[in-house]
């Protein structure tokens, strides 16, 4: 069963199986060998509409054939009504687009420094939390609370203390005369699927309108529809002053945004840019994938799936014996308890041809694609259940 490892001249930056993915199709992901495995990691929560989805297919194709970079020195059709579209329905102003989601966490830091310095005396410090994950940058790493990582790549970026998720009085603590904003992922996820409460995000926003604090929204996970709605945030009814976005907005690719409202949104000439930034090829894909996933009837199947995948989950819980669930719509946490190795289990799904995550040693991270059809939740469920009987 059990392949060589391949040759290759790959760094050595994770423990991976030995299987060579060479294509994929919906939920399906297919290796070299011709084995299938139903796939609910999706390239941790990356494909939206799972893999090789016909609309992005020709979205690449058709605009690869008319402009791929024309450099972000000019305008481009395709980032113009990208940019436009992701302002109106986050009820932002002004869109930076990029790559990746450490790259928007970075724009949106220095947005936020460039804005202290314009408004506030220079203020900088931005308020994080306790295993918040933001990227890996060194600023964003410096951001990010996850253990260990103030150390690795020592010294950190400055400014960047660290309170803990639902509590407000560690944040109110933390502010200072150099405190510019606040920053969090509304549901952390590399921490095992932590839900910031709806009352935390609305007490926050209470909290930054009145000291006069930036609040910026890491939905770079949680975006675009992964939690039922467009963005997390609209279920807590508030917005944020700064927003990043990444992973599902490309449903694949490397397309990232940051998003400001205007009064936050300062950046001067040469302050921000990118080679890659707005090019054309990702703006097209962006588009595609709005015009799938921004519409009332694709957000209500998010959500139908999210209810079957909780009530089944929930029923492996209590057959199992297991701790609980957690999340929103299809970014959901399973729980095992202390009786259960969730690296193991996830090595023992992959074998049986069913892909999971486990951000945690006793806790599995379920992020299908938000077109995962119900006969495959089932079939997820049911693999899912034969594993913990072993
Ligand atoms: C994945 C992730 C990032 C980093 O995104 P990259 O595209 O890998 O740089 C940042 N923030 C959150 C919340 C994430 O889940």
């Amino acid at each position: 069963m059990n392949s060589p490892h391949p040759e290759h001249a790959l760094m050595d930056i994770a423990a991976r199986p030995t299987a060579v993915m060479v294509r994929g199709s919906g939920s399906w992901l297919e290796d070299a060998e011709g084995r299938r495995y139903l796939d609910f990691v999706q390239g941790w929560a990356v494909n939206c509409l799972g893999h090789a989805h016909p609309a992005i297919a020709q979205a690449l194709a058709e605009q690869a054939t008319r402009l791929v970079n024309p450099s972000p020195a000019f305008f481009n059709d395709a980032s113009i009504r990208f940019a436009n579209r992701l302002a109106a329905c986050s009820g932002l102003d002004e869109v930076f687009l990029c790559n990746t989601g450490a790259e928007a966490n970075e724009g949106a830091i220095k947005l936020a420094r460039k804005w202290g310095r314009l408004h506030r005396n220079g203020a900088h410090e931005i308020i994080t939390f306790t295993d918040g994950f933001h990227g890996r940058t060194i600023a964003a790493m410096s951001a990010s609370g996850k253990p260990g990582w103030d150390t690795i790549f020592a010294p950190q970026v400055p400014g960047f203390p660290k309170a803990t998720l639902n509590d407000l009085a560690s944040v109110e603590a933390l502010i200072g005369p150099q405190t510019v904003a606040v920053m969090l992922e509304p549901i952390q996820g590399e921490a095992g699927v932590q839900p910031a409460t709806l009352d935390f995000l609305r007490a926050l926003r209470a909290l930054c309108d009145a000291r006069g604090l930036l609040l910026i929204l890491d939905e770079v996970q949680t975006g675009i529809g992964r939690t039922g709605t467009l963005f997390r945030y609209q279920a807590a009814e508030i917005t944020p002053d700064i927003l990043t976005l990444a992973k599902g907005i490309g449903g694949g690719v490397p397309l990232a945004a940051l998003l400001a409202r205007k009064s936050a949104s300062c950046f001067s000439h040469g302050d921000q840019g990118g080679t890659y930034c707005g090019n054309p090829l990702m703006a097209a894909v962006g588009n595609a994938v709005l015009d799938i996933v921004d519409t009332p009837a694709f957000l209500a199947g998010v959500r139908e799936r999210s209810a079957q995948l909780i009530v089944g989950l929930n029923e492996l819980v209590t057959r199992f014996d297991l701790a609980g669930v957690r999340g929103a719509g299809l970014l959901l946490a399973l729980e095992l308890g202390p009786r259960h190795d969730a690296t193991a289990l996830v090595q023992r799904a992959r074998e049986a041809g069913l892909l999971l995550n486990a951000p945690r040693p006793h806790c599995l991270r379920l992020m299908p694609a938000l077109n995962v059809s119900a006969d495959e939740v089932t079939q997820m469920l049911t693999m899912l259940a034969a594993l913990l009987q072993d």
